[in-house]
């Protein structure tokens, strides 16, 4: 995959100049258009794996599954979603933004003693920004919320995963840098955009089998004022017993 990497990025500078060049001709053109749309899918399809390796599943002969939570911590709704997993017994890992975690500073610590994960969700959650960024930005929106989560839990995080999964040519080295993995899904319902519970729910169960790594969000709220994860988990943790499936924290290697 390092390959395709380095043959999109080296096209990218390579396939402009041609067209400049050749006198702007079509062939080079229509070539540029297409490198453009090849990088775009990289950069914008969370799964795709041409920058680098991302965890979109974990290997388990178990019935288990990784259940991951996004964009938090959100005050005592995070406790309130601690709270609905251990009636459940259900083990998660809660990808924290650094900022978020600053503001409601005695959860990370929270999260580690009560038995979840903790993870690296950017320092400040540009989601719609941190895919165009540079090696430096990268590297900073990494490093302070790994430093953030670790001052305030004494866990360092080894584990990433990129606002909304967009992510460009300068992540992976970034990640490698700093000895983090990129972690993505495999089961999300859209709860990001969408408010729809029985839709949300609809596609993770289509989705849902050993191995899965499933994605919810914190930090919304439904029209009711109820946050929307309080309403989605207890539904996804029915399905999970259901089908005879643990949520667990696997070991990634
Ligand atoms: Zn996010």
């Amino acid at each position: 995959m390092m390959g395709i990497r380095f043959i999109l990025m080296f096209a990218n500078v390579v396939v402009p100049a041609c067209w400049v060049l050749t006198g702007f001709s079509l062939w080079a053109g229509s070539l540029m258009f297409g490198i453009h749309m090849l990088t775009l899918w990289a950069i914008f399809w969370p799964s795709c794996r041409w920058w680098g390796d991302v965890t979109c599943e974990f290997k388990t002969d178990e019935p288990e599954v990784w259940l991951t939570i996004d964009d938090g911590p959100d005050g005592d709704n995070t406790r309130v979603v601690m709270d609905l997993l251990e009636e459940r017994k259900a083990k998660a890992t809660f990808f924290f933004v650094g900022a978020a975690c600053r503001k409601y500073p005695g959860l990370p610590a929270e999260v580690k003693r009560r038995g979840h994960g903790l993870a690296n969700h950017t320092e400040n959650h540009r989601a719609y920004a941190f895919w165009c960024m540079g090696p430096r930005q990268i590297s900073r929106e990494l490093t302070a919320c790994s430093a953030s989560i670790e001052k305030l839990s004494g866990s360092n995080p080894d584990l990433f995963r990129a606002p909304a999964g967009f992510r460009n040519c300068f992540v992976h080295p970034v990640l490698a840098r700093l000895g983090m993995k990129l972690v993505g899904w495999s089961a999300r319902g859209f709860d990001g955009s969408r408010y729809d519970v029985e839709k949300i729910i609809s596609r993770i169960e289509k989705r849902i089998r050993p191995g899965a790594i499933i994605v919810l969000h914190e930090g919304r709220v439904s029209d009711d004022g109820i946050p929307l994860i309080c309403k989605t988990l207890p539904r996804v943790l029915d399905l999970l017993e259901l089908q005879g499936l643990k949520a667990v924290i696997p070991k990634i290697s």
